[in-house]
């Protein structure tokens, strides 16, 4: 049966040859923002309407968990228009709310619930929860489906331990952080400690290859994986187990891929293994009603740190074709049109781009208008900087009607770079979120509630369970937690098998017995509840029982209240979880907690400028981006400039940011720059000598301009003010706005003010303490 898929027409005649790619491999090449992702995601939906395809055969893989959130919205509001049309044969936006939320939640329930969308981490630790239990590491050691996902800050826990405790090493020479990478590297690159150890040439190898044993000990005892884990295991799960890998094999048909240029050698091996069912010789390879489908930018490959390769991405033809003429079109799709851009910031970007050697030279036409001229500007110093781009976004949020706060975005290479901009932001109450800087769950109460819960869920996570034994205090001291940790290594046991026996504890707590007891006593009650009870009411039971947040009120801080309201907001981020979601376990939610980039989930729906690095902002787009800090040493990095396989890359990385640019884009450079707290002169990155100088327009914060923003950054407030209309102004709690009357004069003076999120408001300057912007 054919349905009419009017989405189609949405698609130009190339991507529509993606979509509507049925069963097979294919390849879509393309530069940035010419609808690689747009295609993926109609190809899903293709696949499902047209082909008949079950959304559970179905596995998208993001960059991002808020890619996959994206994608997954998208999908369900194309199936929302298609309902739409069929049952009241009506557009989608011209039905009432009630209507349209029906048709969003049948299509939640039909097909959105069933698709595996999401990143590597989040699809592959999914799997692990099904199957881990198959698995066998090479010294035979063995995980259970409750296992712990270990963040960096566990890792570091780990290594640091080993690195000064454990093997006493000089920590000038094993840096616990130069020590966690290379480990990291090696499970990128799917070696094993022992594989690992035969690579090293050196005594420093060899030890790194040592700590790299020791802590895979450690995390077997926790009945933990850390992140690169949740890529490796499954790798070597689907090699140990044919059965295993033949069930995934089968259930995922049709695996589609996004930025497919920063998959690593591992990822790739995982798609590969599913694909082809681990067959070697291509005649057995089954294409019937199965396809592999990856898009990607090799230009855009940003993330070699990390061991991603975009050989592969060159590679993918021979791999899974035939391999025959790079150029065809079975296995190969490119696009050329870029629908994101106008055509100024294009040309720039692509201009920049061809500095590099290491490329194939792609089209990229503009379907856009020219657009504004690139402005470029040079300021004195970072303080400056971040004056220049903040004014700037308040002007032209205020100026054009089309734009609020969540049309902007501030890149930078660095994360030290937003603590400037951060600070003016927060001055002018800009309402702003910076995309992967401090996690919601990096935060200590929520780390610790956390701990509470993965404690509960895998009792071996003896990391956990130390982190909540004493906390809040209730008299375990560290002589009596040491006595505990130690029994249980003497014995080879976890340290919960010594704290849920009563006559081990009262042996070896001493003073501390009954509350150590009566430790146990909740974290066992909490255990038994959560087969039965949902993840909420068992987290709010943790909250009142374990006096922890008792603990934080009767601090009456600020900060403890800030961190009361945290707790609160993961309370309510299960509860959302839980509502989403149907049957959910208490496994499932620490999963997504351990995976989630940010708290950008919780906080939908507000607009507020986008602070993010470069690298963060891969696949994304805003009207208004600031590219700032081009400097040399700074971007491009200091490293790169003297090797140029780098310098390539962070020219890639200089691509990416252009190009996130829809109607504007802003470069600016700093005379000079406070780096490791010296004051150095700075010269302005080789990147912007490499844009045509044609498209520049090099714009200075007018004298008067920063003059008063920096009589405003002093923070003292105007009280003799001559107000008039048309003066744009600061207010305390409602932000930035414009005067559009004045009543009255001196001490009777009141004005009125237009907020463009608020609307008008009348208010007495001195009391509503006025500063003008
Ligand atoms: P990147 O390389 O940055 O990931 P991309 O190739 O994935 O970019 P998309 O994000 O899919 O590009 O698309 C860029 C923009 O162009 C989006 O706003 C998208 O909605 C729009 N777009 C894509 N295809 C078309 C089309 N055929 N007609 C109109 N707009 C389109
Ligand atoms: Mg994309």
């Amino acid at each position: 049966m054919t349905t009419t898929i009017d989405f189609l027409s949405h698609l130009n005649p190339s991507q529509r040859q993606a979509v509507e790619h049925y069963c097979g491999p294919l390849l879509v090449v393309a530069g940035a923002g010419s609808g690689k992702t747009r295609a993926l995601t109609y190809r899903i939906a293709n696949l499902i309407l047209k082909h008949r395809v079950d959304p559970e055969n179905i596995l998208a893989v993001t960059f991002t968990n808020k890619a996959a959130r994206e994608m997954k919205d998208r999908i369900q509001r194309l199936f929302a228009e298609q309902l739409a049309m069929k049952q009241h044969g009506q557009r989608f936006d011209l039905l009432t709310e009630y209507q349209q939320t029906l048709l969003r939640s049948q299509v939640y329930k039909d097909t959105i619930k069933d698709l595996w969308c999401g990143t590597f981490h989040s699809l592959f630790s999914r799997i692990l929860r099904f199957d881990i239990e198959k698995y066998v590491d090479e010294k035979g050691r063995r995980w259970n489906r409750n296992f712990s996902i270990f963040d960096e800050s566990d890792v570091m826990t780990l290594i640091k331990e080993i690195v000064n405790k454990q093997l006493n090493l000089d920590d000038k020479k094993f840096d616990a952080r130069s020590v966690r990478y290379a480990i990291s590297n090696a499970k990128n690159q799917g070696l094993s400690p022992q594989e690992f150890e035969q690579e090293q040439p050196n005594y420093r190898g060899r030890v790194i290859a040592q700590v790299y044993s020791l802590y895979q000990d450690k995390l077997a005892e926790n009945n933990a994986l850390d992140f690169d884990d949740l890529i490796l295991v499954p790798t070597r799960l689907f090699q140990q187990n044919e059965q295993v890998l033949g069930y995934w094999h089968r259930k995922f048909c049709h695996i589609l891929v996004d930025e497919y240029q920063d998959t690593n050698r591992t990822q790739y091996q995982l798609i590969h293994l599913l694909v082809t069912n681990g067959e070697t010789r291509k005649s057995e390879w089954e294409w019937q009603n199965r396809s592999v489908f990856v898009v990607g930018d090799a230009d855009q490959s940003i993330y070699s740190f990390r061991m991603a390769d975009f050989t592969i991405l060159l590679g993918f033809q021979e791999d899974f074709g035939d391999g025959l003429v790079d150029d065809d079109t079975r296995t190969m799709v490119k696009l050329e049109e870029n629908y994101r851009s106008c055509e100024n910031i294009l040309q720039a970007a692509n201009e920049l781009i061809e500095n590099n050697t290491q490329r194939i030279d792609k089209v990229l036409k503009p379907t856009r208008g020219p657009g504004e001229q690139i402005t470029c500007h040079k300021a004195d110093e970072e303080l400056a900087e971040a004056a220049f781009v903040i004014n700037q976004i308040s002007t032209l949020e205020n100026q054009n009607p089309e734009l609020n706060w969540g049309s902007f975005a501030i890149l930078y290479r660095t994360n030290a770079q937003s603590r400037p901009f951060e600070e003016l932001l927060v001055k002018y109450q800009i309402p702003y979120t910076v995309v992967g800087g401090m996690r919601f769950y990096d935060r200590k109460e929520i780390k610790d509630v956390i701990a509470y819960l993965r404690a509960i869920a895998n009792p071996s996570d003896t990391v956990s369970l130390l982190r909540v034994i004493n906390t809040p205090r209730r008299g375990i001291g560290k002589t009596t937690i040491d006595a505990l940790v130690n029994a249980s290594q003497q014995l080879g046991t976890t340290l919960w098998e010594i704290l849920s026996d009563e006559t081990s504890v009262n042996t070896l707590a001493g003073r501390a017995t009954k509350a150590v007891n009566s430790f146990a006593e909740m974290i066992s009650r909490w255990q038994g509840q959560i087969g039965t009870l949902p993840v909420t009411e068992v987290l709010q039971g943790i909250l009142e029982d374990s006096g922890y947040v008792q603990d934080l009120m009767s601090q009456g801080t600020d900060e403890a209240t800030d961190r009361v309201q945290n707790v609160q907001e993961l309370y309510n981020a299960a509860l959302q979880f839980q509502e989403e979601n149907e049957e959910v376990s208490l496994r499932d939610f620490l999963s997504s907690a351990a995976l989630s980039s940010d708290l950008d989930n919780l906080k939908e729906g507000q607009t507020a400028v986008s602070l993010m690095t470069l690298h963060a902002s891969k696949g994304l787009e805003f009207p208004v981006v600031f590219l700032v800090g081009l400097e040399q040493g700074l971007f491009p990095g200091y490293r790169s400039l003297s090797d140029p396989a780098s310098l390539e890359e962070e020219r890639r990385l200089c691509y990416v940011g252009i190009t996130r640019a829809q109607e504007r884009l802003y470069i600016s450079h700093a005379r000079e720059r406070r780096l490791y707290g010296s004051r150095e002169p700075a010269m302005r990155s080789q990147f912007i000598d490499e844009l045509p100088e044609e498209l520049l327009t090099t714009q200075r914060l007018s004298r008067q301009n920063y003059t008063k923003s920096a009589s405003t950054s002093n923070g003292k407030q105007d009280t003799k003010q001559n107000w008039q209309v048309g003066d744009r102004v600061l207010h305390k709690t409602f932000g930035i706005g414009e005067i559009t009357h004045v009543f009255g004069t001196g001490s009777k003076m009141s004005v009125a003010i237009k907020f463009s999120s608020l609307g008008q408001k009348i208010v007495d300057p001195r009391v509503a303490q006025l500063q003008r912007v």
